[in-house]
């Protein structure tokens, strides 16, 4: 699927967000090595360490379909300014290393600057085991 196609998906996701304390909201998808899509949207919680990233959240759900390669994610915070403040933080690229994530395609606002990365260049010298 191109970035065309990817982004209004994820920015639709971003809708279901729940995020009462940032206001912050954020959606992703995925694409797994078969084609299949899986969403997911950050979801905030008043002991802030137990929220997840859209990101993991859609990471998460595709896993649990039993999901183990994802080619291409998509990210998309609708309430950042500027693409530079909607990256994935060091977490989610590290949980995207251990499914083979190999394009990372980020976009902010309304979705008119979009771009696109391998993990590689978001993640050097990935941890694995
Ligand atoms: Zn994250």
């Amino acid at each position: 699927m191109s970035p065309d196609q990817l982004v209004p998906i994820a920015r639709t996701a971003a809708e279901m967000s729940y995020s009462p304390y940032s206001k912050f909201r954020v959606g992703a998808v995925v694409v797994g090595s078969d084609g299949e899509t899986f969403t997911g949207a950050n979801i905030e919680n008043a002991a802030y360490p137990s929220s997840s990233c859209a990101e993991a959240t859609a990471i998460n759900t595709a896993v649990a379909q039993g999901v183990r390669k994802i080619d291409v994610i998509t990210v998309a915070c609708i309430d950042a300014k500027d693409v530079d403040g909607a990256y994935p933080c060091g977490r989610c690229r590290q949980i995207m290393s251990e499914f083979g994530v190999e394009t990372v395609i980020v976009t902010a606002g309304d979705g008119s600057e979009v771009r696109e990365h391998t993990l590689d260049e978001l993640l050097p010298y990935q941890f694995e085991l």
